[in-house]
């Protein structure tokens, strides 16, 4: 399979969208670059009373529309390089969401699986102690990403608070309700793109009520399996993949049930009811709604020709490659790009730092119905974009979002 280096793809949409906004090249060198990146080591005392280095990240792409937003990831293969495509990513999907937030991420090369409790809330807080002076509720705002929770969030707070000295939850966010955290996060991103596709069918008559498949049956994966069929009023799940496998089950397969099963065994393999097939082969299916929800890079050259989804719900980060997208394109698979089909989350969690800011908790029913609003509206916005550029959604989501970021940093005179 190819690699490809995220980074370079997400500046070439940047390019691409800048080129057809015409805007100046201070300007396209300005949105392709990170604003600021810290490469930091941390320094922690494991259980074994030895000290350990670790290398640590955190890039701030772009602060022109508010403080930068993104998550912070455990990974034993972190590079600047991914960091920088992710928070890059970040950027435009607060802009195009029109959220008041720029774009970050921030990372530790480390694997977590290997360490203790103990060891990865020493890790959390001294990243932290790294950081202190570049994040606050007005700079940079972190949030969980892999292999990272609400618990390091809590942890993380923590230590920025003793720090210094004073209440600050705004600080982080997905944290748990008890320590600032918010209604409705949890289910956040699958529920917005799943009403990203409620407006997908409405505006272009797909029938939601077909079969789906769901590539990647992790959080984002498995809320998507429940509200698919609760917020669209049905629909048959007829596959799901794993990192270990893909099942099939051509009357449907029941996702409360399923979620039990992945979550007592640790995989969708084996459950009742399903024959296993080749991961591939899940993408040949005949669905109407196909939802990528495992890693970057999943659908490639290779096996785009094989698709035949009419609706293409990216719910993963980055998960088609630019060659992909083209063979998509041309083949008229309406694809509801990741920075608005994955933009829930952050949506949720800019939601949180309202709440925080003024120490006051919104029901569940409205966040749901703030979400809904904004979702409903980014994709309307999006679909006027592919009409007057005559571009593909991903390329109009880029262009709403480029010209928003574009509009602030002229304002602010950058450039
Ligand atoms: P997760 O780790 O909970 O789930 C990922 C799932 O993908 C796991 O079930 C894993 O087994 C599966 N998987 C891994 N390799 C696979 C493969 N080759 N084929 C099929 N399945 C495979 O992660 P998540 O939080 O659900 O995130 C999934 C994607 O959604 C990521 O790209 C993430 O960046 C993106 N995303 C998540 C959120 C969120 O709020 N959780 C927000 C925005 C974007």
């Amino acid at each position: 399979m190819e690699s490809y280096n995220s980074f370079a793809v997400a500046q070439q949409h940047v390019t691409e969208a800048a080129r057809l906004l015409h805007l100046d090249e201070a300007t396209i060198e300005l949105l392709r670059w990170p604003q600021r990146e810290f490469s930091f080591t941390l320094h922690v005392k494991m259980d074994s009373g030895r000290a350990r280095i670790f290398h640590a990240y955190r890039v701030q792409h772009n602060h022109a529309r508010g403080p930068a937003k993104g998550g912070i990831r455990f990974h034993p293969d972190e590079t600047i390089d991914t960091i920088r495509a992710l928070a890059s990513w970040m950027t435009w999907k607060t802009a195009v969401m029109d959220l008041p937030l720029g774009g970050a991420k921030g990372g530790i090369r480390c694997d977590p699986k290997e360490m203790s409790e103990r060891e990865l809330e020493a890790l959390s807080r001294e990243y932290v102690r790294g950081l202190s002076e570049l994040i606050g509720e007005d700079r940079d705002i972190p949030a969980p990403d892999v292999y990272t929770n609400p618990q390091t969030m809590a942890w993380m707070m923590d230590e920025y608070e003793t720090m210094t000295r004073g209440h600050h939850p705004g600080v982080m966010t997905d944290k748990p309700q008890q320590v600032g955290g918010t209604e409705g996060r949890r289910d956040a991103t699958a529920r917005g793109g799943v009403i990203a596709v409620r407006e997908a069918c409405a505006m272009h008559g797909f029938d939601p009520t077909r079969n789906y498949a769901i590539q990647g049956f992790g959080n984002a994966g498995q809320r998507a399996a429940l509200l698919h069929q609760e917020i669209l009023g049905g629909g048959r799940l007829i596959a799901v993949s794993d990192s270990r496998g893909a099942i099939y089950c051509p009357s449907g397969l029941d996702p409360k049930e399923l979620v039990m099963h992945k979550l007592k065994t640790g995989s969708v393999l084996n459950f009742p009811g399903s024959t296993p097939i080749q991961r591939e082969s899940l993408l040949e299916l005949d669905v109407e709604i196909l939802y990528p929800a495992a890693l970057e890079n999943s659908i490639t050259k290779d096996n785009a020709d094989v698709i035949k989804a009419r609706v293409i719900c990216e719910l993963a980060n980055g998960p088609t490659t630019p060659e992909a997208d083209m063979i998509l394109h041309k083949k008229g698979i309406h694809v509801i790009p990741d920075i608005l089909a994955s933009a829930g989350g952050v949506t949720v969690s800019y939601f949180e730092i309202v709440q925080d800011s003024y120490s006051y908790f919104w029901d569940e029913h409205t966040v749901h119905e703030r979400l809904d609003a904004r979702l409903a509206k980014s994709y309307r916005t999006v679909q006027d974009a592919v009409r007057e550029k005559k571009v593909h959604p991903r390329m109009a989501a880029m262009v709403v979002a480029v010209a928003r970021v574009a509009q602030a940093c002229k304002l602010r005179g950058w450039v």
